[in-house]
Formats: C-alpha cells, sequence, structure tokens
C-alpha cells in the first residue's frame, strides 16, 4: 500500500481497495475505508504524520471492501457518512449475505468478511451535492447501478467514482463485475465521464485519455453481456445456466459459492434490464423459472 499525490491537497491510498483523502486547513476528509482494520489504521496514522485532523469519512456505498474498516474510525469518534440507503446497509450488513442468499438465512460461507462485515452504530445521511466538512469542500454524485445508491466524491476535475467503473485489468479477473441495476450502471459509467482524473475503486487513479477510455470500455463491457445474454436466451435458461454460458464465453474460471452467488446478481440485474426493455420475458414452466428473448 502507498500514498499517492494527485494534488498537494488530494491524496489516494492504493489497495486491494483505494481509499481517499481530501485536505484543507490542516483536516482531512476521508473517502471509504477498505476491507478491515489494516487500511483505515494505515490511513489514519498517515494523516496523524501530516499533523492533519480527521474531520469525516463518506463512505461511498455498503460492500464490505468498502466499509468494512470503518468501525475503527467510529470507535475514535470520527463522523460517519453515506448515502441513506446504503447507511442503512452499513448499520445492517447482515442485508448482504441475505440478499445474496435470495433473501434466506445464509449459510457460513457468506458470513466471512468479504460479504459481512462490522456493523456500524451510526452513520449520517449524506445527500448529493456540494458538502462542507468544517473548511473541506467537495461534492457528492450519485453514480447507482453497481449498488442501489452509491456516490462518488468530486473535487474540482477529480471524481472519486468508487466501483462506477471497473478498469480492463480488474475486469480480465472478474469478467461479470458485481451489478445491481444495469441501466442505472450504464448511466453512471458514462456520467462519470465529465471528469478529467477518476480514482476507481479498484486500480490505478486514470487521467485524461485513459480515464475516459475506461469508463467507454466499461459500458463496452455491460452492453456485451446484455448481448451475450440476448443470444443466448434463443432458447429458453435458467439463471443459474445463463450464468453458465456467460462465464464460458467470458472465460469466467471457476467461482466459489460467494463467487459464484455475486455473479448470479449481476445475471438477474441482466435479465431485468432486458425485461423492462422488452427483450425478454420470465417463463413458468415444468418447475422451472426460465427466460426467453422476445
Ligand atoms: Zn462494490
Amino acid at each position: 500500500m502507498e500514498m499517492v499525490c494527485l494534488r498537494p491537497d488530494v491524496w489516494v491510498l492504493r489497495g486491494g481497495v483505494n481509499l481517499g483523502v481530501i485536505l484543507a486547513e490542516g483536516e482531512a476528509v476521508f473517502v471509504d475505508a477498505g476491507l478491515d482494520e489494516g487500511s483505515a489504521r494505515r490511513l489514519w496514522r498517515w494523516a496523524e504524520e501530516q499533523g492533519l485532523r480527521p474531520r469525516a469519512a463518506i463512505l461511498t456505498h455498503a460492500h464490505a471492501d468498502h466499509f468494512g474498516g470503518a468501525h475503527v474510525w467510529e470507535a475514535r469518534g470520527l463522523p460517519l457518512f453515506a448515502p441513506a440507503f446504503e447507511a442503512a446497509m452499513m448499520q445492517h450488513p447482515l442485508l448482504e449475505p441475505i440478499f445474496l442468499f435470495s433473501g434466506a438465512s445464509p449459510p457460513p460461507e457468506l458470513l466471512g468478511k468479504f460479504t459481512l462485515a462490522r456493523p456500524l452504530s451510526a452513520v449520517s445521511h449524506l445527500e448529493p451535492g456540494a458538502q462542507a466538512f468544517g473548511p473541506v469542500s467537495l461534492a457528492c454524485m450519485p453514480l447507482p447501478g453497481h449498488s442501489p445508491a452509491q456516490v462518488g466524491v468530486a473535487v474540482g476535475n477529480i471524481l472519486f467514482c468508487a466501483d462506477a467503473i471497473f478498469t480492463p485489468d480488474v475486469l480480465r479477473k472478474h469478467p461479470i463485475p458485481f451489478c445491481y441495476d444495469l441501466g442505472q450502471a450504464l448511466a453512471s459509467a458514462q456520467a462519470v465521464e465529465e471528469y478529467e482524473v477518476l480514482v476507481p475503486g479498484h486500480g490505478a487513479p486514470l487521467e485524461g485519455p485513459a480515464a475516459k477510455e475506461a469508463a467507454q470500455a466499461y459500458r463496452a463491457h455491460l452492453l456485451r453481456l446484455v448481448e451475450e445474454a440476448e443470444n443466448a436466451l434463443g432458447s429458453p435458461l435458467t439463471a443459474e445456466e445463463l450464468l453458465r454460458v456467460l462465464a464460458h464465453n467470458l472465460g469466467l474460471p471457476n467461482l466459489n459459492l460467494v463467487g459464484f452467488l455475486l455473479a448470479r446478481t449481476t445475471v438477474f440485474a441482466v435479465l431485468a434490464f432486458l425485461v423492462r426493455e422488452g427483450r425478454a420475458e420470465p417463463l413458468l414452466e415444468g418447475g422451472f423459472l426460465r427466460w426467453r428473448r422476445r
């Protein structure tokens, strides 16, 4: 993990998940906390070494890899902020493995730290638009799609865009990226293009043409998922059969239970997108829920 300076007042702690810092007049606002205590502690220590006072943290969305370390900051009295819907999940993180397991009580494999973070007791609600945290000014930009109410954090022409885009490097490893609403994900991946510098949740910060190209490539990747699904649904398939086809076509390696259920959620996001567009429909027959092209 290393600290990268984007501008004297904007820094990134690079790691499995990127954490941001925005500074003004000796105070610091953090963006995301990482999966566990390690990155959260490290960022706090860095701020102290620089003589900065942590003022607040913005948590972009309620996935364990982005807010799992935030309990460390909460214990130190740092005010935490997130969009209302995401904040509810951070206070009740069992919701994540519950919905991954179709609403039923999840088995132990889903209760590890990647899908079940420690609960936060108080998360203040964050509204979209310009915000000031003491001397630190920034803007919160709704970027739904990867999760229901994800936000990005903008400072000037820099946008911490969380998981609104996945870079080609990440997509090579995870060709079926987690998605809640595919239409919203497409719109959010387009909206980030107006920024000169993008700091994605995973991977290196991107600047200028590279930022725009990554956002466009991500949208193309999502549209490829839609197209592959629509083609496959020429003969009716269950969601899990469709996942098998997409995994084969996109070169997805064997999955463990968590990886399978995450990818299956994305398949449902693709199916819902096709249904809303009038391009596919559910077909309940012989005790199976299948989906077919219209
Ligand atoms: Zn995420």
